[in-house]
């Protein structure tokens, strides 16, 4: 599908010389308040991407399972990924840490586990109480953003719904299935794609345009390079496009929506420029840890489990670690099984983790990114690798293997990531045979915290020392919870757009 052919109002050829709201980012969360802004009529919107408009479908829609995980995994196979950042602490923050530069950012390759974040995470002091209040409690008179934003996704695998049993227990722990905002094309199992703000532009399942016209003009190959700041506000930006010398876009207002390392380079560069910012660097810098262990399992094995256990994919809230469990169970070639389960915990925001820029003449800065775990992260590293030894050695009794001697490598170092999940690897090893895994920081794409709201922003977005800037996404995240940040990302950008419209 030609992108741009098929959806032109997406990828109009000049660039605005202004514009009131101008979005930089055309991924999950800019597109979510792009589209929220279209809902409400706005006309002056103009969002820009560094990316094309490639094919505008989900990966899992174009590809097959294996290809989509290939490119998820080993990004050299995704011609779209890019890190314009360089790690100062490797593994953190390099191999498959990245952005998927497009029209479409990652939402077109995520997985649409939408969990909303945890009361224990919500608490003060760490998010602004009348956030909590509108995402949790009640918004605009109505239900919450979370209720809300929840039954408009309102898709769960429809595969778990038919085929998966409505709980599942194990170690004494109750799973239900994972909430997945996915859909599945004409009832294919290895087909299907995820919610995408595009859905409103275009057919999630063609790429074809659903419409003629809208108020809103997404650029393409539109790169954002800096902020433009006069009297204390962001008046503009300053743009480059392929072969043409930067441009100059004016506007009210500018939402960042580049990702969390990308909007904090764009805000590290606005404020040291402003003498608002004493060092060049944001901290705060957080993502998920996650640790977990696969195994493939034989007929005979897989049989013995399906005793207990339904094929599918749960989850349970483990507060007490700051973790999810995760558990998935998928079939494999000949009549094999691949069983995973999975801790996803929250790492604590701190100052040791930052993103920092190199001051110089050139409109954009060099970025670098420094994260380690901390203290109190390598506490709950050791209590998610307890826990999963616990539920390990109950799943491996169901097919009465050796549920004993589940060995993790160094955090720091791992052994195996869950780029292990991966055919080939699998394949190699022995059925039943445990394979731990452990995920660098910022590997998870959920990476987060550098701009949070209450903090260097207002509880709707906007920096206080620079008006005119508003951020969305991960980034403005005060705590990050054990939640997958998605659902909260929709649910506070739509927030941000009806604030903007002053609805
Ligand atoms: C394989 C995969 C599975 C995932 N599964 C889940 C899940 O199940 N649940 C969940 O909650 N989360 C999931 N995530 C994470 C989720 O996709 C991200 O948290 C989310 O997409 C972040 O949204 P964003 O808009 O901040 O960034 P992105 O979606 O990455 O969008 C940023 C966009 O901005 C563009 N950009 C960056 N800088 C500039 C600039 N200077 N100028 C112009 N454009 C710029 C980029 O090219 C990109 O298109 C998953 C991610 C991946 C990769």
């Amino acid at each position: 599908v030609d992108a741009s052919r098929a959806v032109p109002h997406l990828s109009p050829r000049s660039l605005p010389s202004r514009c009131s709201t101008l979005i930089v980012g055309a991924g999950l969360a800019g597109l979510e308040v792009a589209r929220r802004l279209d809902e409400q009529g706005c006309s002056d919107v103009a969002v820009l991407e560094a990316g094309p408009a490639a094919d505008l479908r989900h990966v899992n829609a174009t590809s097959d399972p294996v290809q989509a995980l290939r490119k998820w995994l080993e990004p050299a196979t995704d011609p779209w990924f890019r890190r314009p950042w360089r790690s100062r602490t490797e593994p953190h923050y390099a191999g498959g840490s990245g952005l998927r530069q497009r029209l479409g950012g990652r939402s077109l390759y995520w997985y649409g586990i939408t969990l909303p974040l945890e009361p224990w995470a919500l608490r003060a002091p760490w998010w602004p109480a009348p956030v909590v209040h509108d995402l949790c409690r009640s918004w605009q008179s109505g239900p919450g953003l979370y209720a809300r934003t929840s039954e408009e996704l309102g898709w769960r695998d429809a595969r778990a719904e038919e085929e998966s049993p409505a709980t599942c227990s194990i170690a004494g722990l109750h799973l239900r299935p994972t909430p997945r905002a996915i859909r599945r094309i004409n009832g294919d199992r290895d087909r299907w794609y995820a919610y995408s703000p595009l859905d409103h532009w275009r057919d999630p399942v063609t790429g074809e345009s659903r419409q003629d016209a809208s108020g809103v003009s997404i650029h393409t190959l539109a790169r954002v390079l800096s902020l433009v700041v006069a009297d204390g506000r962001v008046r503009g930006a300053r743009v480059e496009s392929p072969g043409r010398a930067p441009a100059l876009i004016r506007c009210d207002r500018a939402v960042l929506a580049g990702g969390t390392i990308e909007n904090s380079r764009l805000i590290i560069q606005a404020l040291h420029t402003a003498g608002e910012l004493r060092e060049a660097r944001l901290g705060g810098l957080a993502d998920h840890i996650v640790q977990g262990v696969f195994t493939r399992l034989d007929q005979r094995r897989a049989g013995r489990v399906l005793e207990s256990l339904g094929l599918g994919s749960f989850y349970a809230p483990l507060p007490e670690t700051r973790s999810n469990l995760f558990l998935d169970i998928q079939p494999a070639r000949g009549g094999e099984m691949v069983l995973e389960l999975q801790l996803t915990g929250e790492q604590v925001r701190s100052d040791a983790s930052y993103v920092e820029c190199v001051p110089s003449d050139r409109l954009a800065w060099d970025v670098a990114v420094t994260s380690r775990p901390s203290r109190e992260d390598r506490a709950l590293i050791a209590a998610q690798q307890e826990l999963l030894r616990e539920a390990w050695a109950a799943l491996s009794a169901l097919w009465g293997g050796r549920t004993s001697g589940l060995e993790f490598a160094d955090y720091e170092h791992p052994r195996r990531t869950n780029a292990f999940i991966l055919p080939e690897s699998i394949r190699a090893t022995r059925a039943g045979e445990p394979a731990p895994w452990a995920n660098s920081l910022g590997t998870e794409d959920h990476e987060g915290g550098t701009l949070a709201l209450g903090e260097r922003l207002d509880e709707h977005g906007e920096l206080s020392s620079l008006p005119g800037g508003f951020v969305v996404g991960p980034s403005t995240f005060p705590r990050l919870g054990a939640a997958n940040p998605s659902l909260t990302t929709l649910a506070l950008a739509r927030r941000l757009a009806i604030h903007l419209t002053g609805a």
